[in-house]
């Protein structure tokens, strides 16, 4: 794979003598509308160009699922920006690198970018502003992903934020949402003739099985696909928000969220179209689904705040946790990842992401407990499944989600709070509509047993044509033995601690 910038040095000599372009660095906010960095490069009066850095060298590399869904978008984000002719450059390496690279060889007098929060990309926004002002270019950076930026935010001591409620107090009572900028006016001249690695050479889609083959057919990566899922939201999930966003079989939630992640709209846009609808929504839906947008500012807040936060247990006690080393550990690490843990709910969950490449949040908060409670599995290593599969995997959000859910984190869900895959199921998926899709194996099964197959007489399963062990798996750990585990577990970390 070439970096893209080294071919062509004849024209790139050329174009650097005049050192005139505008240059803005796309990241996760690959989108036209309501991007600031964008505007204010096309309002320069200076021909603009784009690019776009596949940096697995100072960043994480992205997960299979993530990279899916970024081909597709880079794609849509090539076209829309083309359309005011600007060309979207795509590079691979180190970011910063590949800045100076390629203004050396075309010749930039500023450069714009939209801030983000990892450690990654708070070091590059430093390093870029300090080589700009050596070498005179205008460096210019907006906030556009949050609702609100992590180093504006304190509590009353000057800290950071560690709980929910507070922190959204706080940001919700003085949000004042902006307009969202329209889509800036094209450029007079097309300019796209620059050298650029091809899309196909960042190979982000999977070849060989293309396990990703379904997933067309399921979402829309790009901004108009962004805009589409958040007025489908409006029209048929807001209202019922609230009561609905539990049961994983209805369709209640935005699925916003692998557009948020590539930054494909903003959440200063999700927020003035939800605070515009009229009288036939409740307030509380509308501030129910809001606070959720809260919780990813939060998340964001907290990576900001403590950037090993993937890594590092927020609460200190957990760096003592007596995580299961046990030979059987990697088996049901095995079995939880392909869904075949024994506990209807739990494999329909894994399935979900497996197929789609999302899950639903509740089911989320149920095999992220069954991982680390049940089989006392350590968060990190879901972490990194999450990682891998989920097209919305992001940086701040599943890292604070998993560290909720294993207890070790900011806000946690208290240890002793252990799930019930069973009522869990019981409760939000009562028909068994959501494991009747997902684990077609237990179909025919009655409602009764739906949730917990090892219960049903031998004919109720022979009828369901289950063969337990054979067709779907007994459970790999007894819930109550597990629980207990769990618990004794939790208490060892509290009395070393005392
Ligand atoms: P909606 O209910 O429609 O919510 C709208 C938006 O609010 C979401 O798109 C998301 O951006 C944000 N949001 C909602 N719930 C949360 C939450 N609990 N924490 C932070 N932001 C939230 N979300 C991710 O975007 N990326 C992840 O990698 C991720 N990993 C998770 C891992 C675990 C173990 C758990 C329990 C949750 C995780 N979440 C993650 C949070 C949440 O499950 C998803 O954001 C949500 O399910 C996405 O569906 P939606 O867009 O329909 O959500």
């Amino acid at each position: 794979m070439t970096d893209g910038l080294d071919r062509k040095k004849e024209k790139v000599c050329l174009l650097n003598t005049n050192k005139q372009y505008s240059l803005v660095l796309f990241r996760a906010d690959l989108r036209t509308f309501d991007n600031p960095a964008l505007t204010s490069a096309l309002k320069s009066g200076r021909p603009a160009i784009a690019l776009f850095v596949l940096d697995e060298e100072t960043n994480r590399p992205m997960g299979g699922a993530s990279k899916w869904w970024l081909h597709h978008s880079l794609e849509n984000l090539t076209m829309s920006l083309s359309a005011l002719n600007t060309q979207l450059i795509l590079a691979s390496g180190d970011t910063y690198q590949a800045v100076l690279k390629l203004a050396q060889k075309v010749g930039i007098n500023s450069i714009y970018w939209n801030r983000d929060y990892d450690a990654h990309a708070v070091e590059l926004g430093h390093k870029l502003k300090n080589w700009a002002h050596s070498e005179a270019i205008q460096a210019k950076s907006f906030g556009s992903r949050l609702l609100h930026e992590p180093h504006t935010t304190t509590t009353k001591t000057g800290g950071f934020f560690k709980v929910f409620t507070p922190f959204w107090k706080n940001i919700s009572a003085t949000y004042q949402p902006l307009e969202p900028l329209p889509i800036p006016n094209a450029l007079k001249d097309d300019i796209s003739n620059f050298e650029s690695d091809k899309l196909e050479d960042l190979a982000l889609l999977p070849t060989n099985p293309d396990w990703a083959a379904a997933f067309q057919t399921l979402w829309q990566p790009g901004e108009a696909g962004a805009h589409t899922a958040l007025e489908t939201f409006i029209q048929n999930g807001l209202e019922t928000y609230p009561e609905g966003r539990d049961f994983p079989s209805l369709k209640t939630t935005s699925r916003l969220s692998p557009h948020l992640r590539f930054g494909e709209i903003t959440p200063g846009q999700i927020w003035t179209a939800v605070a515009k609808q009229g009288s036939h929504l409740t307030a509380s839906s509308r501030d129910k689904f809001l606070s959720e947008i809260g919780w990813r500012d939060f998340a964001h807040h907290l990576l900001y705040h403590n950037p090993n936060l993937k890594d590092d247990n927020f609460n200190k006690k957990f760096d003592r946790f007596p995580w299961q080393n046990e030979a059987n550990t990697n088996e049901n690490l095995l079995a939880w990842q392909e869904g075949m843990t024994g506990y209807p709910i739990v494999d329909a969950g894994m399935r979900e992401l497996w197929q789609t490449g999302w899950m639903h949040n509740r089911v989320r908060m149920i095999v992220g407990s069954f991982l680390v409670k049940h089989l006392l599995i350590d968060w990190r290593k879901g972490e990194e499944w999450f990682w891998d599969t989920l097209l919305d995997a992001c940086p701040a959000n599943n890292t604070a989600s998993w560290q909720w859910i294993a207890g070790s984190g900011a806000d946690a869900a208290p240890y002793f709070r252990i799930f019930n895959p069973i009522l869990q199921g019981e409760k939000f998926d009562g028909e068994g509509r959501y494991v009747r899709k997902y684990v077609p194996e237990l179909a025919q099964l009655p409602n009764k047993y739906i949730h917990k197959p090892w219960t049903a007489p031998l004919e109720q399963l022979t009828q369901a044509n289950v063969k337990l062990g054979q067709t779907y798996p007994n459970p790999i750990v007894d819930h109550t033995e597990a629980r207990k585990r769990a618990l004794a577990a939790f208490e060892s970390i509290q009395k070393a601690a005392a």
